[in-house]
Formats: structure tokens, sequence, C-alpha cells
């Protein structure tokens, strides 16, 4: 159990859960981008732990770069996302994986995937560790999903309560 600020978390997904499962996306990764040279983009912030853990995996000549951003005032989503760092390097021609760390209402990606695409990547993949497949409210192609879980509100390894816990190295859920 941790508490953050106000409120309880108890535990949902371990650490070696975690890394295990990444591994397995990291060779399907490899095994499917096999001869190319991939370009991740990293969605800060939340991804950065995941995307630390599947690159150490991937054993191919690839680039990674990041972008920033939100779609959050304050504690409710605007329904529009807003660029705080945007991609410096062309896209085009490139095999595209973007690593996120959770699809929630799909809103954020939607967004993302509509500004990939405009720069003429020859392909576009999505690597999210979480997905609330209850909560999504646009259609979002997912390859690689680490973890399937409820529509609840979840902590840790990357993921903020209010701007704490992103160091925890496991999956808390709200208690
Ligand atoms: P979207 O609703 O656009 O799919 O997700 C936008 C962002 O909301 C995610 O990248 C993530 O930062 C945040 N988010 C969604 N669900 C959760 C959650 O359960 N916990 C935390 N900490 N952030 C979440």
């Amino acid at each position: 159990m941790v508490t953050i600020l106000d409120k309880t978390f108890v535990p949902l997904i371990s650490r070696s859960e975690i890394e295990s499962r990444i591994a397995e996306l990291a060779t399907q990764i490899s095994k499917d981008y096999e001869g190319r040279c991939p370009f991740f983009i990293v969605v800060l912030n939340g991804a950065f732990l995941f995307a630390t853990e599947l690159v150490k995996n991937i054993p191919l000549n690839c680039e990674i770069s990041f972008v920033k951003l939100s779609s959050y005032a304050q504690t409710h989503s605007t329904g529009k996302v807003r660029e705080i760092i945007g991609l410096e390097e062309k896209i085009a021609g490139r095999d595209v994986i973007i690593i996120e760390d959770i699809v929630d209402t799909g809103l954020t990606m939607a967004q993302l995937l509509t500004q990939v695409h405009a720069q003429l990547p020859q392909s576009v993949a999505v690597a999210t560790l979480l997905h609330k497949p209850e909560a999504l409210q646009t259609p979002v192609d997912l390859q690689y999903v680490g973890f399937e879980i409820q529509n609840r509100f979840v902590v840790g390894y990357g993921l903020d309560y209010d701007g704490i816990g992103r160091n925890l190295d496991a999956l808390y859920v709200l208690a």
C-alpha cells in the first residue's frame, strides 16, 4: 500500500510482472522490425520508464526521440491535446513506433497519430504499457499492449498522481 498526498493506492501489477511483459513486447518488436531501423517517439512524461525498459531489450539499430503532450487542464481532460515539446526530427519514410504509458480515452493517441501520419512515415505502430478498453472514446489501433486494465486510476512506473508517484517501480490502483 502507498499513500500519495490525500489518496491510498494498493498494488496492481508487480515490478517483475511488468518487466517480464515488457521483455515479451521487446522480443515481438525485435522480430517484427528485423532488418529495419525503427524511429521511436516516446510520449513524455509518463512513458519514460516503460520506454527505457523496452528499448534496452531491443537489439536493433534505432532512433529515439521525445514529444511532450498534455490533454489535462487541472483535473479533467479538455478533449484537446496541447503540444508542449514537439518533434524536431523528420520522420518521412521512417518506421515509427510511438511509446505511450497508457491509452485511456484515446484522445491523446488519436491526435498524435494524425500529426505523425501527416509527415508521411513508411509505417506507424503504437506500443502502450497500459490500456483501459472501457474508457476508449475514439478508435485507435494499438499494436503492442502491455496490460489491459479496468477503468480505474493507476499510479507508478511512470504514471503520477498530481505529479507524484512516477518513480514507483510497480503499478498501484486507487484503493
Ligand atoms: P487519454 O485519455 O488521452 O487516452 O490519456 C491521456 C493521458 O492521461 C495519459 O497519457 C496519461 O498521462 C493520463 N492518464 C490516463 N489514465 C490515467 C491513469 O489511470 N493514471 C494516471 N496517472 N494517468 C492517466
